[in-house]
């Protein structure tokens, strides 16, 4: 019973969440202030009113359309709240209340809002990923979940920045374009404070990930120099090693181990 109330207490946290998201990745790249001011229309700069601005029932009821002056509302807005939402009660499922839920859910927040801004702008900004990167360090090493040596959190970050830096570079030296922005390699960065030694198999799955989508676009004539942002590639590997990290950790030593 309390389950139930956590998950979705964590649900409708995360559509609130979702469409301060969306505030966020419309504002920071213009340099407007997230603090203040209320929503407006894009379009027609009328305010929104609150009764509108109620996350994804809104865009619903107005069917994507500003009240004011009928100007379509991108999809995308109804998703990120959608996918916010979702995977809030997904962690809640998982961890339950706890400091370590806090974290995780930061850290969720971050990745859906990098992803965001780096498919429209194809940027990570800096004034998201390294604060919540320095968040993850402090708080994964003084919880501790797994309750290995307290290093290991350190380490996965810089390793797995690492890792992202030795592969662009190798990949510019390649092909001559730039692969991977350093941008991505802040990503690496604070997904190794997080996820720790799950960052292993959350890189792996965004390379492959990643390969698969460029696979795709070759398939469809469009030219292997179009730069794709990796961040979503990453953040969607972060993702599943959040909610299966340790699994995959498991079921990998356990192979490994045994032939
Ligand atoms: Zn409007």
């Amino acid at each position: 019973m309390l389950d139930a109330y956590v998950i979705v207490v964590a649900g409708v946290f995360g559509l609130l969440i979702g469409s301060f998201l969306n505030a966020c990745a419309y504002r920071l790249p213009l340099g407007i202030s997230v603090a203040h001011g209320r929503s407006f229309c894009p379009a027609c700069k009328t305010q929104i009113r609150a009764v509108d601005n109620i996350p994804l029932l809104s865009w619903i009821v107005l069917r994507g359309r500003c009240r004011a002056c009928g100007a379509p509302i991108s999809w995308r807005y109804p998703l990120v709240e959608a996918l916010t939402g979702m995977l809030f009660a997904a962690m809640a499922a998982l961890t339950g209340p706890s400091a370590l839920l806090a974290l995780q859910l930061l850290f969720v927040a971050a990745l859906i809002l990098v992803s965001d801004i780096d498919i429209a702008e194809r940027i990570i900004p800096d004034v998201v990923i390294l604060p919540v990167a320095a968040i993850g360090l402090v708080g994964m090493t003084v919880l501790d979940p797994r309750g290995g040596p307290r290093w290991t959190w350190l380490a996965a970050g810089l390793g797995a920045a690492g890792f992202l830096l030795g592969t662009g570079l190798v990949y510019k030296r390649l092909r001559g374009v730039e692969g991977m922005g350093m941008g991505d390699v802040k990503l690496a960065l604070a997904m190794g404070f997080f996820l720790g030694a799950a960052v292993i198999p959350a890189l792996f799955i965004g390379f492959i990930a990643g390969a698969l989508a460029g696979i795709v676009l070759l398939a469809r004539g469009r030219s292997a120099k179009t730069a794709v942002p990796f961040g979503p590639f990453l953040a969607f590997g972060a993702l599943v090693a959040l909610i299966c990290g340790n699994q995959i950790l498991h079921l990998y030593l356990h192979v490994a181990l045994h032939s």
